[in-house]
């Protein structure tokens, strides 16, 4: 054969090959899928309302830790309907212990919307439901494909791993966003817009999250493994190639732990920024320049506490955007003591009915020596 016919031979398998990875990808998804609270069984419709749950939860959250919570919603609250007439504090406290709160209140603020704008039924679309809050391109692209079947690919990290072993993307995330974007776009398959797109993302999520993981992937169980450059060239793991991070620098504080008999003292954090609307014990302001002596001085003005008792080592917390080191302070006051302005008391017994953070909840367990 000559040369250019060899080559032309090679460039029309090699595309016979892409446009086989869809049906293959779906297929593998038929045989493989995992089976998740929040997802139909085969052939049967995805509820709106279960998809967005389970996306706004799963934003920053494993599929482990999200599974109870997801259940417990849909248990207190079986529809968007039900959950846009709950309170905020209700949502809240059902949040505590997820993570990232900021979800719980743009979540509680979707559902109000989407009952009051909406008539309680979710826009079917990636554009109406950007116009929600707490609904990015991401969470629209997804519930528009999983609950709609519009076609469209939701991007996750899952997906990203994937497709930049795939094609062997050398540029960095995230400068690479849109060019993964582009590729995991042709893993859809040909179709309109009732296409099983949402069955195309899931699968390459659940690729990702069981095969193709970002250690020692299982390359030969790989329904792509035939064409993934990576996988042919053996440097699987490099990739997703990633900018060097920047993480923010150290913040340390005070926390205060006082108890009155069997009660502790706690604040509610304002609305807005870091754990807006989480309950709290008093704590220093959190910088970098912060020392014992001036975190300290910020201690509640309590009558009584002549003096308060540091305890051995330090709650450690590392949120987004900084890690944090608080000194814990612990004091007990007489009965009767009277709260500081904005603080309340609350017994110990039913503290899992606040909302309590975990960096708050580490420190009441070092402060209590729980
Ligand atoms: S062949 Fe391996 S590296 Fe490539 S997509 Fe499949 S699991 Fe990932």
């Amino acid at each position: 054969m000559a040369p250019s016919s060899a080559a032309n031979k090679k460039s029309q398998i090699v595309a016979e090959d892409a446009a086989a990875r869809p049906a293959r990808l779906l297929d593998w998804y038929d045989r493989h899928r995992r089976r998740l609270p929040w997802r139909p069984l085969p052939g049967e419709r995805a509820d709106p309302y279960a998809v967005w749950l389970s996306e706004i939860m799963l934003q920053q959250t494993g599929v482990k830790t999200v599974g109870p919570y997801f259940e417990k919603f849909v248990t207190r609250w079986p529809d968007v309907e039900a959950l846009g007439r709950a309170s905020l504090d209700e949502v809240l406290r059902m949040w505590a212990g997820l993570g990232y709160y900021s979800r719980a209140r743009n979540l509680h603020a979707c559902a109000v919307a989407v009952r009051r704008d909406h008539g309680g039924v979710f826009p079917d679309t990636e554009q109406g439901l950007r116009a929600l809050p707490g609904i990015g391109p991401y969470t629209a692209a997804a519930i528009s494909a999983i609950a709609f079947g519009r076609r469209t690919m939701p991007v996750d990290g899952n997906i990203e791993r994937v497709v930049s072993r795939l094609f062997a993307v050398e540029a960095p995330l995230p400068q690479a966003k849109p060019l993964i974007q582009a590729l995991a776009a042709t893993l859809l398959g040909a179709g309109d817009e009732n296409s099983r797109a949402g069955d195309s993302a899931q699968a390459l999520m659940d690729l990702g999250s069981s095969i193709c993981t970002p250690k020692k992937p299982a390359c030969a169980l790989c329904p792509l493994t035939g064409d993934c450059l990576a996988r042919a060239r053996g440097d699987q793991e490099a990739f997703p190639r990633k900018a060097a991070k920047k993480t923010g620098a150290l913040r340390r504080g005070a926390a205060f732990v006082v108890t009155r008999g069997a009660e502790l003292l706690v604040r509610t954090r304002g609305e807005k920024g870091l754990l807006g609307g989480m309950t709290e014990v008093p704590t220093s302001d959190w910088s970098a320049a912060q020392d014992d002596r001036s975190a300290l001085k910020q201690a509640p003005a309590l009558r009584g506490v002549a003096r308060w008792h540091r305890k051995a080592g330090l709650v450690t917390h590392v949120f987004t955007h900084f890690p944090l080191e608080l000194v814990v302070y612990s004091a007990k006051v007489a009965a009767r003591t009277r709260a500081p302005a904005g603080m309340r008391w609350v017994p110990v017994a039913t503290l899992a009915d606040e909302a309590l953070p975990n960096v708050m909840r580490k420190v009441i367990a070092h402060g209590l020596g729980l």
